[in-house]
């Protein structure tokens, strides 16, 4: 059975967020190491890593996977952008790597009208930069597909696989398979005949031992809308049956899947129970 859960607020420390998933029915969590919406990210103390390393324990929470900031462009042609948003994953990375969270999903980046291909040669650049930065680190770099709206690239499945090439460390490096973004991107998961085609060219592009950890989200738009809207599960242009498929996808029995769909977190505990409810 896979781990699933969903997105958990860090709001009064870090260490608040395992209490908080295992409210929720989560048996794993994706939490933000620091505000989204700031460049700049408060340390985190000895004290509550500590704390939060306990709880971690004591909720029975098997996988913590973190995301990085909104504001973080790898791949942007600006140099002043570039270098606050290496800055700024840098940082992300050290966080992580502090409360030993194995993963970090992030957004690839945006080319802001220079085109996917000096993107996607940028965006390797600044994971292997990152990378040489924290060199104890350990933690896994995963990129997130997206659903290519506006400038952002990594919406096909050889452009991540691009990246990984071109990265010095590639065994750092998986993929988060976000399913309402791979769907508005155009890959039609939705039916048994595009989700078995999906997997496969994913597994013959980039190898189904990359994929890490997936978003569950419904789409608020239709495949291959190139919009970024997410759903409750079930009601959107998803619909339930391809979630129903994930959780019993032997290929991915282990892996975290969390929940990012749009309401209050409370709304989380009944998706994460018909899931589970769901798992054969
Ligand atoms: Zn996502
Ligand atoms: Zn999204």
């Amino acid at each position: 059975m896979p781990l699933i859960g969903c997105h958990v607020s860090i709001g009064g420390g870090v260490q608040n967020a395992p209490e908080r998933g295992k409210t929720l029915g989560c048996d794993a969590i994706q939490i933000f190491t620091a505000n989204q919406m700031q460049w700049k990210g408060a340390p985190i103390s000895a004290e509550s890593r500590d704390k939060y390393i306990s709880e971690i324990g004591e909720n029975d929470i098997k996988m913590v996977v973190s995301h990085d900031s909104y504001l973080i462009n790898l791949g942007s042609p600006e140099s002043v952008k570039l270098a606050m948003s290496r800055k700024s994953f840098i940082e992300e990375i050290e966080r992580s790597t502090f409360l030993k969270i194995p993963y970090i999903v992030f957004h690839p980046g945006s080319h802001m009208g220079k085109g996917d291909d000096a993107a996607l040669q940028t965006i390797a650049e600044s994971l292997d930069y990152c990378m040489e930065k924290v060199p104890g680190s350990d933690v896994s770099l995963l990129l997130e597909i997206t659903a290519g709206q506006g400038t952002n690239v990594g919406y096909k499945f050889e452009q991540l696989k691009n990246i990984i090439d071109h990265s010095s460390y590639p065994d750092r490096l998986g993929v988060c398979f976000d399913t309402c973004h791979a769907f508005a991107a155009g890959y039609n998961i939705a039916n048994e005949a595009g989700y078995s085609d999906t997997f496969q060219k994913f597994d013959d592009i980039i190898g189904l031992d990359r994929l890490k950890v997936f978003h569950l989200n419904d789409s608020k738009k239709p495949v291959g809308s190139r919009v970024d809207r997410h759903h409750r599960l079930g009601e959107g242009f998803m619909g339930w049956e391809v979630f129903y498929r994930l959780v019993n996808d032997e290929h991915f029995a282990n892996l975290p899947m969390i929940l990012e769909t749009p309401g209050d977190e409370e709304h989380y505990g009944g998706e994460i129970q018909l899931l589970k409810n769901a798992c054969k």
